[in-house]
């Protein structure tokens, strides 16, 4: 299903273009237009899906065999040293496209470009509560 007002159901379905660097029946993978990297892309599954609470499992497993394609054919092309795969969902952790996608992120050495977090401390406490709610 597609949401009619959503640029990347519009971008995905052809409605819009884009630069496509790869499509088939489910997928199209595109440049993002704010790169990170020189090469940054978005897998875009076809359907509308909000993010990763919302997505099946066939989507889902099919869109994590693709991203491992794409960085190994993006790694051989662009020449890059490493690369982030990237998955955000809610605003809070920085969703700003609420259509489900991932990105691809081509990393190279002394490139700058800042993911990262600092690191915490997992308390006993914590680490018990949370063991507590999942294990
Ligand atoms: P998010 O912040 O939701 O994880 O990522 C959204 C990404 O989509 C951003 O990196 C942003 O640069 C990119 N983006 C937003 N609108 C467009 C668009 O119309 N076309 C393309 N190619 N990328 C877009
Ligand atoms: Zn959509």
């Amino acid at each position: 299903m597609r949401d009619s007002s959503c640029i990347f159901c519009k971008i995905a379905g052809g409605e819009i273009p884009s630069a496509t660097i790869y499509e088939d029946e489910k997928f199209r993978v595109i440049l993002d237009l704010g790169p990170a990297s020189k090469g940054h892309a978005l897998i875009l599954p076809k359907e509308h899906f909000a993010n990763i609470y919302e997505l099946d499992e066939e989507t889902a497993a099919a869109a994590f065999v693709l991203a491992k394609k794409m960085a190994g054919k993006m790694t051989e092309a662009l020449g890059c040293d490493g690369f982030n795969i990237v998955q955000n969902n809610g605003t809070v952790a920085g969703q700003t496209v609420f259509h489900f996608h991932i990105h691809l992120i081509p990393r190279y050495e002394g490139d700058g470009v800042a993911l990262g977090w600092k690191p915490g401390e997992l308390t006993e406490e914590q680490k018990e509560d949370i063991l507590a709610r999942l294990q």
